[in-house]
């Protein structure tokens, strides 16, 4: 086994490592990013549905399983960027609200340790690196900002732009998505951006898309003291005697004679950022003697409080217009964000998904007739809808004895105010004359694409795992600034928000470590 030492670890380089790695680069410290995946292939196969959704080409073959002992693909991609590269990079802000107490149907969503305006510069600096284009003033929902949108909004195609004034005309509030892609829509060349349609769940061959990749990852690398391995596994955190610092990181990867071994790197300082469930398990896995029941876990809250949105898409037919959009992803409405119509409890977020096409639906699909799946494709205007779940305990992340994940949703919340989100969004579209609607739920326990939850941060060492600033409260030189932190999980897609708050924590390190 080889060992070398660093002054900071950091393990995994998705919305989370890669941005705190860019934000860590410039301190001088001597960095170590630790991946378990490769560099994503620039390759024709990139934009192609077949591939991506139906062979599945780029997600990973590991299997989970659900809270039934099912076993189940999960949607995790592992590559420099994470989940990122194949993400929809729709970068919008929590609202205000959010960071306090809210109460949603099925009860109080809880408060978080930092208000609003202490992430709101971390914010600013998130959309600034990813390039976000978007409009102040058109969301009702919107939080106070320091500054204008980095980038203008992204134009609506024609039959958007319709769109958008039908519902303005029913009264609703339609504004400009957040997107983070580098596109200069006057000029297309100067922008890396030529706007395709396979943005939203594809990799970008033009690296146009912000991900963690190109735009934090591969600046921090040109630092002489910002070490990458890629394909390197972190499988334990290993801990001194007296369980308070983390020592050294055990990982699986190539030694100079291309060969697979468990090698040890020493660190001062660790950071885990394997995505709001791998971080979970590994430090159940990384449990000993002083930390019986997983590194970190007095509380035995590290697992807990699985969360991960609901999810539905709704795809609103119009018989006879064809739908000739490219990029799609341009519109959202939070008009039932904090209540809907005779109800006053949250309903969520309503948004604009990339074009849905005939093979993406039929990898959802396969018993759809060719020419239907065809036909509906080309007729359609695609929406994600998104509404807010709440923390249980009794959601969570576990190991099985041979030391498989599981992902138990035991306890689904919210479902009655996502139902009634699609009602009113399926009302709103029927009556722009979108009279066909196919809406879907996705199952919650495998669609884990927004996952978050897992190691709570707060003030209370008895009621959450990790401090303010996302260190271990037990582990004095443990960080977690993946997904995993969230106390809750608002109605909001979560990526800016892992971005702000690892910047905020790099900021944090770089005065105080
Ligand atoms: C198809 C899709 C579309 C999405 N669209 C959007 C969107 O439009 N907007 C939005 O806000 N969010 C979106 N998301 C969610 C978003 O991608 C995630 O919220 C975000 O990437 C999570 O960041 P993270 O740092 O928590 O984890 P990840 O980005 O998942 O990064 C975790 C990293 O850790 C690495 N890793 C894991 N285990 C280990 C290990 N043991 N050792 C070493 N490395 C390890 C992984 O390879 C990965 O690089 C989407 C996700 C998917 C899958
Ligand atoms: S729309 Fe632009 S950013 Fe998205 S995949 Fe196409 S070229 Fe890349």
């Amino acid at each position: 086994m080889s060992t070398s030492h660093y002054d900071i670890i950091i393990i995994g380089t998705g919305a989370g490592g890669g941005t705190l790695a860019y934000a860590l680069a410039g301190s001088g410290k001597n960095i170590l990013v630790l991946e378990k995946g490769d560099f994503l292939r620039r390759e024709v196969e990139n934009s192609c549905p077949k591939e991506v959704f139906v062979k599945k080409r780029y997600k990973t073959k590991e299997t989970w399983l659900n809270k039934d002992g099912k076993e189940f693909v999960p949607g995790m991609h592992y590559y420099v960027g994470g989940n990122t590269k194949l993400y929809g990079a729709a970068l919008a802000r929590m609202r205000k609200e959010d960071f306090g107490e809210l109460r949603l149907l099925d009860g109080v969503s809880p408060a978080w340790p930092i208000a609003y305006e202490e992430l709101e510069p971390y914010y600013a600096q998130a959309e600034k690196l990813y390039n976000v284009h978007g409009a102040q003033g058109e969301d009702p929902s919107e939080p106070p900002r320091s500054s204008p949108f980095p980038k203008p909004p992204i134009p609506h195609e024609p039959q958007i732009e319709e769109l958008a004034k039908n519902l303005q005309s029913q009264g609703l509030h339609p504004f400009p998505l957040p997107i983070g892609i580098d596109l200069d829509e006057p000029d297309r060349l100067t922008g890396r951006c030529f706007r395709c349609m396979t943005c939203d769940g594809f990799p970008c061959p033009a690296l146009a898309k912000s991900d963690a990749d190109v735009n934090a990852v591969r600046p921090a690398r040109e630092y002489r003291n910002v070490t990458l391995i890629r394909n390197a596994e972190v499988r334990k955190l290993i801990t001194a005697p007296d369980g308070k610092r983390v020592v050294a990181v055990e990982a699986w990867a190539t030694n100079e004679r291309q060969e697979k071994e468990v090698q040890r790197f020493e660190s001062e300082l660790v950071v885990v950022s394997c995505g709001a469930v791998n971080s979970a398990a590994l430090l159940l896995r990384s449990a000993s003697d002083k930390h019986p029941n997983g590194l970190a876990n007095s509380s035995g809250l590290v697992g807990r409080n699985y969360m991960a949105h609901l999810n539905g898409t709704v795809m609103a037919v119009h018989p006879w217009r064809r739908n000739r959009t490219v990029f799609q992803k341009t519109l959202a409405m939070n008009d039932w964000y904090f209540k809907g119509p005779g109800c006053d409890y949250p309903l969520g977020n309503v948004q604009l998904i990339g074009k849905l096409q005939k093979k993406m639906l039929l990898a959802d699909q396969p018993w759809l007739p060719g020419p239907l799946s065809m036909y509906l494709a080309d007729h359609s205007v695609d929406w994600w809808v998104l509404s807010e779940d709440l923390p249980k305990a009794e959601n969570q992340v576990t190991l099985t004895r041979e030391g498989k994940i599981q992902v138990s949703l035991a306890t689904p919340t919210n479902v009655g105010a996502h139902r009634r989100l699609m009602t009113e969004l399926c009302r709103a579209l029927r009556q722009a004359g979108y009279w066909l609607i196919l809406a879907k739920r996705w199952p919650s326990d495998e669609n884990c694409s927004h996952q978050v939850g897992t190691l709570k941060f707060g003030r209370d060492p008895r009621t959450s795992v990790l401090n303010e600033y996302c260190r271990a409260h037990e582990v004095e030189n443990l960080f977690v600034v993946d997904g995993s932190f969230f106390p809750s999980s608002a109605a909001v897609n979560p990526a800016l928000t892992i971005m702000a708050q690892a910047l905020r924590v790099g900021a944090w390190m770089r005065k105080n470590c």
